[in-house]
């Protein structure tokens, strides 16, 4: 797989370039007190796993971050820029957030080819055969160059979610979200995917990664974020984290998962 990156992944702080910024973050769902208090900084190529529980915040953490969800107060900042509510700016920054989903959400009346030319077309006004050209690469990439004509149902699980990877590329985004983009698969599909994103992060892409797999969190992440309740209550090296949790609720989490 190519090498697209400006920089290598894990390049010293000296040179670090902060795509994602997220300071003092707080947002409620009616009382429930969702995300509390998140500050989250995710420089260019570097790969940051978001782990904890189920219903700690994982996923509203990811949806705030492209404004899928609205926060109550802090800031969030795409590479420097400040994340507006609404309008034509943020349709724009939108663009350069990527984001993977546990269920794939590919257009299911258009062919894979489709799928990954359909945003570069509309949002980026790629000309066609270009947009065409792109995408196959793409989907080579992946390793489902030859599933181009096909539509999403012909696909196994794991060949979905992989055209759903070239389908967020294909933005050419600054930083792609996943979220847990492997909870859905058969087991023998998981490993195709991980690979995928493993290249991906090798490559120097920046990714913020909710995952239970903590295999693709050890070779992968430079960062691990463990949240719990709405907070981030530790956030460490992966080598730091597995073999030397600080938190309570960290150790209760380990002990369940490993
Ligand atoms: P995780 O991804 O870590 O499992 P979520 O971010 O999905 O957690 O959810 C965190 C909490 O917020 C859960 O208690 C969930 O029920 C609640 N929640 C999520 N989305 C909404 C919503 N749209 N309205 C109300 N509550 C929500
Ligand atoms: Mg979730």
């Amino acid at each position: 797989m190519t090498d697209t990156s400006e920089r290598p992944p894990s390049a010293g702080a000296a040179s670090a370039r902060p795509l994602v910024t997220m300071e003092h973050v707080d947002k409620h769902f009616g009382d429930l007190h969702v995300l509390q208090d998140i500050n989250l900084t995710v420089n260019a190529g570097e790969v940051v796993v978001i782990i904890g529980p189920s219903g700690s915040g994982k996923s509203t953490l990811c949806r705030t971050i492209n404004r899928l969800e609205p926060i109550d107060s802090g800031e969030i900042r795409l590479d420097g820029q400040h994340l507006p509510e609404e309008g034509k700016k943020l349709a724009q920054l939108r663009a350069d957030v990527g984001m993977v989903f546990q269920s794939f959400n590919l257009f299911q009346h258009k062919t894979v080819l489709e799928n990954v030319t359909l945003g570069p077309i509309r949002v980026r006004k790629v000309p066609k055969a270009e947009a065409e050209t792109r995408a196959r690469a793409l989907l080579d990439r992946v390793g489902v160059g030859n599933q181009a004509e096909k539509y999403p149902a012909q696909l196994s699980g794991g060949q979905q979610q992989r055209v759903a990877i070239a389908r967020a590329l294909a933005m050419e985004p600054k930083v792609i979200l996943f979220d847990e983009p492997t909870s859905a698969l058969d087991p023998e599909m998981i490993k195709e995917v991980l690979d995928v994103m493993v290249d991906l992060a090798r490559g120097g892409m920046t990714m913020v990664v909710v995952t239970h797999e903590m295999g693709f969190a050890r070779s992968a992440a430079d960062r691990v974020a463990f949240m719990a309740d709405g907070r981030i209550v530790e956030e460490r090296t992966p080598e730091e984290f597995f073999t030397n949790p600080q938190s309570a609720r960290a150790k209760d989490f380990l002990s369940k998962i490993l």
